[in-house]
């Protein structure tokens, strides 16, 4: 609470000075201390106060699809991000979450299983371009270092997506709901939908590619490090 009390006695520009410094995990925690600090290091003005101090870990964020508190709860924070129990599992990041065991046994299943009991419609197969396909974190790290991020894209471009890729359930119902309502009625923002939902699994799948590029870096630097 002092540290707070401090904080307020210095100008702006100090503040985002020194929490610029901090490692984003540092930042996540120190946001939770209050509702001063909450709303210091969470405001807009502190966007390159989250910046920074990526770019300290040697992270330039090229394409934003989450923010970057979310991504440092994501990447730092060993907690589900559906039912927020502790867990070890690696993210998965092309669907910017972090599930535990259960719920990626409940929640991930094969599309035609998801969409079982779904009422069929034309167009209905287009669904699976609405969403990422999940990449197993050892599977999209061994593709991202041995091809590089432009050949794992192609290789999971979410236009090239099936029946029988991996989803998450409540983000392909939503897709396919949605879409089928939309369709139904004829209406002209069905094509919106679509339009806009295939750019945002693409996005999810760079943002995804370049979250692994990262790691692997940083990963490589060390093993320099530790050869010196
Ligand atoms: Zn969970």
């Amino acid at each position: 609470m002092a540290l707070e009390y401090g904080l307020r006695a210095l100008p702006v520009e100090i503040i985002h000075d020194i929490l610029s410094r901090l490692h984003p995990a540092d930042l996540l925690h120190f946001s939770r201390v209050s509702h001063g600090t909450h709303s210091v290091i969470l405001s807009r003005s502190a966007e390159h106060v989250w910046r920074e101090s990526f770019a300290h870990m040697g992270f330039h964020y090229r394409t934003p699809t989450l923010s970057l508190p979310q991504l440092a709860s994501i990447v730092f924070e060993e907690r589900c991000s559906y039912c927020g129990i502790y867990t070890d599992r690696d993210p998965l990041h092309e669907l910017g979450l972090r599930l535990c065991g259960g719920c990626q046994d409940t929640l991930i299943a094969p599309g035609n299983k998801i969409l079982k009991s779904f009422k069929k419609f034309p167009e209905c197969d287009s669904t699976y371009s609405m969403v990422p396909r999940v990449i197993w974190s050892d599977e999209r790290r061994t593709t991202v270092k041995q091809r590089g991020p432009q050949s794992a894209f192609a290789a999971w471009n979410p236009t090239d997506n099936g029946r029988n890729n991996q989803y998450f359930k409540p983000m392909l119902l939503y897709a396919a709901t949605t879409y089928r309502q939309e369709t139904e009625s004829n209406r002209p923002s069905a094509k919106i939908f679509l339009k806009a939902r295939r750019e945002k699994a693409k996005n999810l799948i760079k943002h995804a590619i370049e979250v692994t590029q990262w790691i692997i870096d940083v990963e490589s630097e060390h093993a320099k490090g530790s050869r010196c």
